[in-house]
């Protein structure tokens, strides 16, 4: 016996992108919905998984699943790749259209996965900063693009852990200045005022990946998709392992779709506690960058973030440590509650602040 052996060392055995799963009473750090699902969905799944036959391979191509998602947006199901999370999805475009001398381009602060992933897959990264507002400008967009050509440029709007949407003008500047794919995450889009599925067609080089995680209050399903282009879409089937999606996951994301007008007043109503929570945060001695997510940025004033975050997880309040993040020194990300999680934030921040 020699030992085990070395993982290859091109993996650079980076951290991975975990938030710590500590014991608190109000676990705001992770940007889940606060509500479950409505209970006529689990019911209707419950029945319907009963007919399962689970000796059996799911339906490979997932069809009645992409389907209802290709409805639900008004494009082809051969324009849906779906997979375990939106992560997978990630994952899948990293190995069809990254690897070896091959560039992703990302502009931090950003979702750190973007850039990890595409390191895992062997791709290059580089990162490019947003100014000091935390904004991304088109020109900017299209310099950095036009100068790395990147096989891949992750976008992300509304931008974790910003939560702000990028100018318009910024996915123009980086499908015009480039010949790569360009993946917008919208992990968030249903809380936004815009989104740039309608742009998604068969000629452009547009991907748009969305997450049952959030607004569907879905996390514990591992469920995500992206809408792209036909041919984009038939090369993600590719990669992906046979079977990826299980029978369950299919009918449950299926089922789920039914319930579309429960899912916008959750985010109707998140939106407007969003809106509370920012004018709360408004009385103390905090930064806050605009949302349009179902969190919030912010910066206490003159402590350190790592400081400020002890002090609400000794109440019990568990946030997001983003202070080490680049570009974040002494910010922290807040998810949005229920009411009454968010009145526990602001009155455990007033105090570790007074
Ligand atoms: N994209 C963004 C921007 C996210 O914030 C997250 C979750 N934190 C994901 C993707 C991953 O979501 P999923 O649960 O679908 O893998």
């Amino acid at each position: 016996m020699s030992g085990l052996p070395e993982p290859r060392s091109s993996l650079g055995l980076r951290e991975g992108y975990h938030s710590l799963q500590v014991d608190a009473e109000v676990r705001l750090n992770t940007n889940e919905s606060p509500w479950p699902p409505p209970e006529a969905w689990r019911a209707e799944l419950a029945a319907a998984t009963a007919g399962v036959a689970w000796a059996r391979y799911p339906d490979r191509s997932a069809a009645a699943l992409r389907s209802a998602i290709a409805a639900a947006h008004g494009v082809r199901p051969d324009q849906v790749f779906a997979a375990n999370g939106s992560n997978e999805v990630l994952q899948a475009i990293c190995l069809a259209y990254g690897g070896p001398e091959r560039t992703a381009l990302t502009f931090e602060p950003t979702y750190a996965l973007h850039g990890h992933i595409a390191h895992l897959s062997g791709t290059r990264v580089r990162v490019v900063e947003r100014d000091a507002e935390l904004r991304l400008a088109p020109g900017a967009v299209a310099a950095a693009v036009g100068c790395l050509d990147p096989a891949i440029t992750f976008l992300c709007s509304p931008n974790n852990p910003t939560g702000m949407l990028d100018d318009p003008g910024v996915l123009d500047a980086a499908l015009s200045a480039g010949s790569g794919l360009v993946v917008l995450d919208e992990a968030y889009g249903q809380f936004a005022e815009r989104s740039a599925l309608p742009l998604v067609r068969d000629d452009c080089p547009l991907v748009v990946v969305r997450t049952f995680s959030k607004t569907w209050s879905l996390a514990a399903l591992r469920l995500g998709y992206a809408v792209a282009p036909a041919p984009v879409v038939a090369t993600l089937e590719r990669v992906a392992l046979p079977y990826h999606l299980d029978a369950f996951k299919q009918i449950a994301g299926r089922l789920a779709l039914g319930y579309e007008a429960d899912m916008r007043e959750r985010v109707a109503a998140l939106v407007s506690e969003r809106d509370r929570l920012v004018a709360g945060l408004g009385a103390l001695p905090v930064k806050v960058w605009p949302s349009q997510a179902n969190f919030v940025l912010l910066r206490p004033d003159g402590r350190g973030g790592r400081e400020v975050w002890k002090g609400l997880l000794e109440r019990s309040v568990l946030v997001r440590d983003t202070s080490s993040w680049p570009g974040l020194a002494g910010c922290l990300r807040v998810t949005v509650g229920t009411p009454g999680e968010d009145d526990r934030f602001l009155a455990a921040l007033a105090e570790v602040l007074a």
